[in-house]
């Protein structure tokens, strides 16, 4: 008898999205004229940039030729890719990584999920909330999050980011094996300045705890205090794994692509207190399950650093930030709490008059036919807010605006 991992059954089968969905076409059953716009997508819109698209073609090209044909990769990634990360992304902010550091991989969501292997399941977890559900929902899996009640799980730390503290995370009050920080943060759309950051580092490395820090939005960060990578902070090599995407910087939520940087001075402690080095760990994980990412896709990566390459990302990059500008000006406008916005594609944004997450979200397809996103889909400090974001397109985000508009004139 093949007995089933009955961690999976503890998660909760109502996922967020598809409540989302379900609820938009019970409207649409009813109401089959009404033009819907979401407000709520959380995937990019914006067609590859033709930098990319050249290297994708002139990829699949060689691959044709018996010369030029590839097959298995390097697992950690191919140089070139890795060369250019190296060169691009972190040598320009002073921060030294050798490339046996860096980890090519499928798209952060993988790695995010996956990283929680390298460490035992009695760990204490601690997350900001609210937050991108993978981190929870991987530990869940494994059996480190305990039991849910309440929307909480029992065995992992909450740190409430709501407007009330302006969205800093406050220190935990005890001490937490393993943090997952996420700036630029999803949902919120708020960042971290570099000397919050440097807060969370000095804990890590007084409370030996490892921080997993997810960088999946850093590509939105225009404001020139706000770190790119957590190793912009001294120490941090020695407490923090980092991840990076090009989903949301390129577009590349379908190419698939994205990398884990593991420091070699990186350790956590075994049983008898022996500390361990994760770099080795982690390629002996990848080694044994993963088998690379695919070649064109990595060649299509490569192409976001040429000189036209960045600058057809940061054309699509500004594009959606100007909805974003235009969404948090109306709402504050409406006099709406709206946070986030500046350097990040998403708005983050109170309920009026008390209202919970789900009847907002309701109310506003009902009476504006506008999708948005009930905050308390990422957790317990969510409820109260709504999420909307800039991914769509320019006409669309502006017609749902006015609808906005008109109806919280009309009920608010
Ligand atoms: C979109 C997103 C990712 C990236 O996922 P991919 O697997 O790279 O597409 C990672 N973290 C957060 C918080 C995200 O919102």
């Amino acid at each position: 008898m093949a007995l089933v991992n009955d961690h999976f059954l503890k998660l909760p089968n109502n996922y967020l999205f598809a409540d989302i969905s379900k609820k938009v076409n019970a409207f649409r059953v009813t109401h089959p004229k009404a033009d819907i716009i979401s407000l709520g997508i959380g995937d990019v819109t914006q067609p590859l940039c033709p930098a990319i698209v050249e290297a994708i073609h002139r990829a699949a090209d060689e691959m044709a030729t018996r010369q030029g044909f590839r097959g298995y990769g390097p697992e950690q990634g191919y140089d070139f890719l890795r060369e250019a990360i190296l060169k691009n992304d972190f040598l320009p902010r002073g921060i030294h990584l050798d490339v046996d550091e860096i980890f090519i991989n499928d798209g952060a969501k993988s790695d995010t999920g996956n990283i929680q292997e390298l460490i035992r399941w009695d760990n204490s977890i601690g997350v900001t909330d609210p937050i991108y559900p993978v981190y929870i929902d991987s530990n869940v899996m494994i059996g480190r999050a305990g039991v849910q009640q309440d929307g909480r799980w029992s065995n992992v730390i909450y740190l409430p980011c709501t407007a009330e503290n302006g969205f800093v995370p406050q220190l935990p009050d005890r001490r937490v094996d393993v943090i997952y920080l996420c700036y630029p943060n999803n949902p919120t759309g708020t960042v971290i300045t570099k000397q919050e950051l440097r807060k969370w580092v000095n804990y890590a490395l007084k409370n030996d705890t490892l921080i997993f820090f997810d960088a999946a939005y850093q590509a939105y960060i225009t404001d020139p205090d706000i770190p790119h990578s957590i190793y912009e902070i001294r120490g941090a090599r020695r407490c923090a794994i980092e991840f990076h995407s090009y989903s949301k910087t390129a577009g590349f939520t379908g190419v698939r692509c994205g990398y884990t940087i593991v420091p070699k001075e990186l350790t956590a402690a075994s049983l008898s207190g022996e500390r361990i080095p994760l770099n080795p760990l982690w390629l002996r994980r990848q080694s044994t399950k993963f088998n690379g990412t695919s070649y064109i896709s990595q060649r299509a990566a490569e192409a976001i650093y040429t000189p036209e390459g960045r600058q057809q990302v940061k054309e699509t990059i500004d594009y959606y930030m100007q909805n974003a500008h235009r969404i948090l000006a109306a709402f504050r406008a409406l006099g709406y709490e709206a946070y986030g916005g500046q350097n990040a594609p998403y708005i983050w944004v109170r309920t009026p008059a008390g209202l919970d997450s789900w009847t907002f979200f309701e109310q506003l397809l009902y009476g504006a036919n506008v999708v948005c996103t009930p905050g308390v889909g990422f957790g317990p400090s969510g409820e109260g807010y709504i999420r909307f974001t800039a991914f769509g397109s320019h006409e669309q985000t502006e017609e749902a605006l006015v609808r906005i508009e008109k109806w919280t004139k009309q009920n608010f």
